[in-house]
């Protein structure tokens, strides 16, 4: 596959091709989408992806393909106070 990003655009850091897990918010609801190959900057952490790996989320999350549910917890930031330090 051709090499679409060289450097992050945020840090100019690396990218490296990677496989991750994708969260995608539609209609209010979550879905995680595994396995999805993306570049990642070794430095800042960002991901990018390839016009057509976007095409296929999209296609993936709103199609009926299986799925297993996981439970995920939703917390408040402002819950605990901030460190004295921040
Ligand atoms: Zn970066």
């Amino acid at each position: 596959m051709r090499k679409l990003h060289d450097k992050c655009y945020f840090c100019r850091g690396n990218l490296v091709k990677k496989k991750i897990t994708m969260d995608y918010w539609w209609k209010g609801s979550l879905t995680l989408v595994e396995n999805v190959p993306a570049w990642v900057c070794k430095q800042c952490g960002e991901e990018v992806f390839e016009g057509p790996v976007l095409e296929k989320i999209d296609q993936v999350v709103k199609g009926k393909a299986k799925a297993r549910t996981v439970t995920v917890l939703v917390k408040k930031f402002n819950d605990l106070p901030l460190p004295a330090s921040v």
